[in-house]
């Protein structure tokens, strides 16, 4: 009869707790920071440097160690995706192009505002796909970070004045990062790279350097490609093979070895653009 009472007794006090929590969930306006969503890392970086790290809680879509190119949202991505009040996308991402017509369909009011509206876009070497990894360098960042900064302020115009102000910041911090990588450009031994993936097409470009990948057309190389990309690596004053941080460096180390390259890992989705944009640009200019 004992147990049965403090049995009773948990139980009730169990219920009670689920209520609790579920009132608690309920209750309306408990929603006091604004969510906005992202899909990549650097993308978060930009907006808490125009936002600070507490105004507003930012949502990643693809998670560290996955690739936008191909990555499917999970249910959850997808719930938390309604409680977000904008979207902002890169632009190009194979993943977007897949996801965010379903986004729209299924979340008819959220705002999607895409980053690199304004980027003129640069087409791979066949010249018919563009690349979409817009980023990897501070003159696209620049580019983002203005189109990024009028649309927080029509979303929270109440920081306007706080949001022109860290813009203008940003700014200044971009240009100095785009005068220190110059600088780095001219002086550096080699202007030439080989990389696993193309994710610097516009890096190369800004500081006039030659990037040779080791993918062809998205796709591992057959042998004949990858021959040919020895003879050209052999014949350019490359020095350095850069690697996405999250592949498999055996596919690469018999070539590295053959064009006595050095192995470079890099991530170029890392939640510290900053940081790893300066560290890649060092390594290659080294
Ligand atoms: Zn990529």
């Amino acid at each position: 009869m004992k147990m049965h009472k403090t049995l009773e007794i948990t139980l009730l006090v169990l219920l009670g707790c689920m209520l609790a929590v579920l009132f608690w969930a309920c209750v309306p306006g408990r929603k006091t920071v604004p969510v906005v969503t992202v899909s990549i890392l650097p993308q978060k970086w930009l907006v808490e440097e125009l936002m600070g790290q507490n105004r507003v809680r930012v949502q990643v879509m693809v998670p560290a160690g996955s690739g936008p190119e191909s990555y499917d949202p999970t249910p959850r991505d997808l719930m938390s995706l309604s409680r977000s009040d904008v979207y902002f996308s890169v632009g190009d991402l194979g993943f977007e192009r897949a996801w965010i017509p379903r986004f729209r369909e299924q979340n008819g009011t959220l705002p999607v505002v895409e980053m690199g509206e304004y980027i003129s876009k640069m087409s791979d070497d066949d010249g018919n796909e563009a690349d979409p990894h817009l980023w990897t360098t501070p003159l696209n960042m620049k580019s983002m970070a203005s189109v990024t900064a009028a649309a927080l302020v029509r979303f929270f115009p109440e920081d306007k004045d706080s949001i022109t102000a860290r813009l203008s910041a940003l700014d200044e911090k971009l240009d100095a990062m785009h005068r220190n990588f110059s600088r780095l450009a001219v002086m550096a031994p080699s202007k030439t790279f080989v990389i696993y993936h193309p994710a610097l097409s516009y890096l190369a470009r800004d500081y006039g350097m030659t990037q040779l990948s080791v993918e062809q057309d998205h796709k591992e190389p057959s042998v004949s490609q990858l021959q040919a990309l020895v003879e050209a690596t052999k014949k350019s004053d490359a020095k350095v093979l850069l690697i996405q941080q999250e592949l498999d460096v055996r596919l690469v180390e018999s070539f590295a070895q053959e064009t006595q390259l050095r192995v470079v890992r890099i991530n170029v989705l890392s939640p510290d653009w900053e940081t790893e944009m300066k560290r890649i640009m060092l390594e290659l200019t080294r």
